[in-house]
């Protein structure tokens, strides 16, 4: 890795902190610089080709530089750089989000998953005429102000956690009524978001969930959990936003909401929207939304929707429609994770996967199952480190709190060749 490590010096000259915050947060053994990707694979500055389980974080649903996103990107881009709307291309893609996703009437773009969940809050506040939102212990809804302080994920001590007292403290029972925006509770935990609501209703705007907890331990919400929360609502009139900025257009072309079968009033869809162009959405029911249109909510941004960017959305959703990868990418992501399990147990590894297959989670711990994020919280961190590392330097990428990300470039021979990779690394690991 001696290229990487001379281009480290000269970042750290010029870059804060010199590389993402990935390397920092989870001690990965070398800040790697890439030159390129394609397909199923990236590739670092001293020449080392990766099996690629990160996607950038998630967006690249279709692999590294898919042709027909380049293509479409391109030949959009030779119209003249539309930004702000008011070209055809955007209408185009709101009608093709209107068609797939179920809550989507009326819409508006912006650049990423963050902005997009500050425009749903601001909605939910301007129809509400409340202040507070109701979130969840363990998820994560973007890095801008409000929310980055109010979350507490293990994944990201440093934006607060629950130990910090810029977050309000869930502790037992009912929480107390807050100065802060945010009332934070357990997750999948109906009956005590009933109550909560019951109290406070008067005070929340929203309540903000992701619908499955991607960003921590892929948990899936109990049976009935969503639908309770879509009752509660609805009566007390408050806003049910889901942040799909994961699910979308990764468990399926209309999102969890379809997936699931629960209809938000508000919703966020970004990263795979776009195969990692910056475009995102927020799409919800006319009532709600047609506030932007009565000008009661500001929403603006000089580079929102630019044909370039909806280029690359369009092109990713058609190709989506076109080759409907989902039951491959079900397929696969579920055959790595028993393939991974059975590595586990032939190695004697407490090596958990749990999630959905497009996505899910390794860690080591006892739990077998895990429901709530506090549970992974207990699980070996050391361990998953070595394990993320071991499997970095044989040529496979996983996100450093061991999520993996399965694409549509992906194939049956990359799966195992993660499987046997991780078999290996599995055994050099010391048996807790
Ligand atoms: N919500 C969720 C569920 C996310 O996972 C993320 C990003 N990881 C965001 C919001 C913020 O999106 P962005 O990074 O595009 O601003």
């Amino acid at each position: 890795y001696e290229k990487s490590k001379e281009l480290l010096n000269r970042a750290e000259k010029v870059l804060a902190s010199g590389v993402s915050s990935e390397f920092r947060k989870y001690n990965h053994p070398h800040a790697l610089f890439y030159t390129h990707g394609s397909g199923s694979r990236i590739y670092d500055v001293d020449g080392n080709e990766y099996l690629d389980f990160t996607l950038s974080q998630g967006p690249l649903i279709l692999g590294h530089s898919h042709p027909e996103v380049l293509r479409k990107v391109e030949e959009y881009s030779r119209e003249g750089q539309l930004y702000a709307g008011q070209h055809i291309r955007e209408i185009e893609l709101a009608e093709k989000l209107n068609k797939l996703i179920p809550s989507a009437e009326l819409m508006r773009f912006c650049l990423d998953g963050s902005e997009a969940v500050q425009t749903a809050f601001r909605v939910a506040r301007a129809k509400t005429g409340r202040q507070k939102f109701l979130r969840f212990e363990g998820h994560y809804h973007g890095w801008l102000d409000n929310v980055a302080y109010g979350i507490s994920t293990p994944g990201i001590e440093a934006l607060g956690s629950r130990e910090q007292p810029n977050v309000f403290p869930w502790t037992a029972g009912l929480p107390e009524s807050s100065r802060e925006d945010f009332i934070v509770l357990p997750w999948n935990d109906l009956a005590l978001v009933e109550q909560t609501v019951k109290r406070y209703h008067e005070e929340i705007a929203a309540i903000i969930t992701e619908p499955i907890m991607c960003n921590n331990g892929c948990i899936l919400p109990n049976e009935g959990f969503l639908e309770g929360l879509r009752a509660l609502c609805d009566r007390f009139g408050i806003a049910l936003i889901l942040d799909e900025v994961i699910t979308g257009f990764r468990v399926g072309l209309g999102g969890a909401q379809q997936y699931f079968g629960v209809t938000p009033d508000l919703s966020i869809f970004a990263k795979a929207m776009g195969s990692g162009y910056p475009i995102s959405a927020i799409v919800g029911k006319r009532e709600w939304m047609e506030l932007i249109a009565e000008g009661k909510v500001i929403h603006a941004g000089t580079m929102n929707s630019g044909n370039p960017t909806v280029a690359a959305a369009l092109a990713t959703i058609e190709v989506l429609e076109q080759e409907n990868p989902y039951e491959r990418m079900y397929r696969l992501g579920r055959r790595l994770m028993d393939g991974l399990r059975e590595a586990a147990v032939d190695t004697k590894q407490d090596l958990v996967t749990q999630g959905l297959g497009p996505m899910f989670v390794t860690y080591f711990g006892k739990k077998r199952q895990c429901n709530d994020y506090r549970d992974t919280l207990g699980n070996d961190k050391a361990k998953l480190s070595r394990f993320i590392a071991g499997l970095h330097d044989r040529g496979i990428r996983v996100i450093g709190r061991g999520l993996w990300y399965v694409s549509a470039a992906h194939t049956e021979k990359d799966v195992d060749k993660a499987i046997q990779t991780a078999a290996d690394v599995l055994k050099e690991l010391p048996i807790t």
